[in-house]
């Protein structure tokens, strides 16, 4: 069995744009709350999207609507509902130690498909804390400390011991966790902290002040470290390292990077330079050829430069399939407008520009230097209608 069965009668119904909402006579689905997501699970085989309290109704979302009056068998998914419950109850354990031990209070909970997170009160949380906190979170989970639910009354309730003080009155369910954890709360949890396994801080953020720790606990502690794993064994065999020498390696690889970087556009720097002298021994009105085998950011350096002396620099690059005009905004043509009626003429490619420079992308290198022969006739002729 997969779920936790029950029978029971279904009382009320309602709709709304997400589907249909019934009410059940007893029911054992979580309604979410308390940073704790609802409970999945089936009603007549119909699959539980979601179960909400209104008004101390619990209603449970399904897709299609089940007559008030029918008898019915309901299973909450055991797998999901053991899931939050350990992610809930690592929380209990996190905030524990965490006010007890370093003075932080835990300000807001929530539990997310992947993984979990707390909001603390704190400005300043580092990683080297956090390995101390994972350490004694390990602790408390290997000493296996049973947790109490009880149903009190506020007057049996200790209220020295409570973590944080409570106004409510009549029955209170209190959770201990034993010499840990003493709070009123409404979620669920499991039944000693040896059912945690294992609590795995996977990051830490600011926000409005505070720290964001997010962190996974149970089986979703155990599929975080698999797939970081394999995401460190990629780098490992991409960069034959160690986890000892893989962060001063990929630190060496970046700086590499940008030598190289550094190194490409000085030589790009001088192809250029060669490449718009040669153009400008042809000493034409309109200069073309250009950008057919260089690289884009090449291509549009040297179009600068030959604008720059007041020539109509003509690039297709293609590489990137685009067409690139340019003058020094000495010349009557606007060069956009001029290049969008070229291509709605044609039919083919999109773009425009300014007065002194635009740009066009083509699906083919064809279509590219179909648009070239056009634009370049039409300069040549002086068909510059405007
Ligand atoms: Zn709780």
């Amino acid at each position: 069995m997969t779920g936790w069965e029950f029978e029971t009668m279904v009382t009320a119904k309602s709709q709304d744009e997400r589907g249909h909402w019934i009410a059940l006579e007893e029911t054992h689905f979580y309604a979410e709350g308390g940073g704790q997501p609802a409970d999945a699970g089936t009603i007549a085989d119909e699959a539980v999207h979601d179960v909400q309290q209104i008004d101390g109704v619990v209603w449970h979302l399904l897709e299609r609507p089940i007559e008030v009056g029918t008898a019915v068998t309901a299973q909450v998914d055991v797998a999901t509902r053991r899931d939050h419950s350990i992610q809930h109850t690592a929380q209990h354990v996190l905030t524990a130690i965490l006010e007890d031990r370093y003075g932080i209070e835990t300000l807001s909970f929530g539990i997310g498909t992947d993984d979990a997170s707390i909001e603390i009160g704190t400005h300043a949380f580092d990683w080297s804390q956090i390995e101390q906190l994972e350490q004694d979170v390990a602790t408390v989970i290997y000493e296996n400390r049973p947790i109490h639910i009880r149903q009190l009354d506020v007057s049996e309730v200790d209220q020295t011991k409570l973590r944080k003080p409570t106004d409510r009155t009549g029955m209170i369910r209190i959770v201990e966790v034993e010499g840990l954890d003493y709070n009123a709360c409404g979620g669920t949890h499991v039944a000693s902290t040896g059912q945690l396994g294992f609590v795995h801080v996977t990051a830490l953020k600011k926000v409005r002040g505070n720290v964001r720790l997010t962190y996974v606990a149970g089986r979703r502690a155990i599929r975080e470290t698999q797939s970081a794993r394999t995401a460190l064994r990629t780098v490992h065999q991409t960069l034959s390292t160690t986890n000892e020498t893989v962060a001063a390696r990929v630190l060496e690889e970046r700086n590499a990077r940008i030598e190289r970087e550094k190194e490409v556009k000085a030589l790009e720097a001088r192809v250029a330079k060669a490449k718009v002298a040669a153009f400008l021994q042809e000493d034409n009105y309109v200069i073309t050829h250009i950008g057919k085998t260089e690289g884009e950011t090449l291509t549009t350096m040297i179009i600068e430069r030959i604008a720059a002396t007041g020539r109509i620099a003509v690039g297709a690059n293609h590489t990137a399939q685009k067409l690139i005009l340019m003058h020094d905004g000495t010349h009557d043509i606007a060069i956009g407008k001029f290049l969008k009626r070229a291509l709605d003429d044609l039919g083919i490619g999109r773009g425009g520009g300014s007065h002194k420079q635009a740009q066009a992308r083509f699906e083919s290198v064809l279509d590219l230097e179909k648009a070239t022969a056009e634009v370049v006739k039409r300069l040549q002729e002086g068909v510059v209608s405007c």
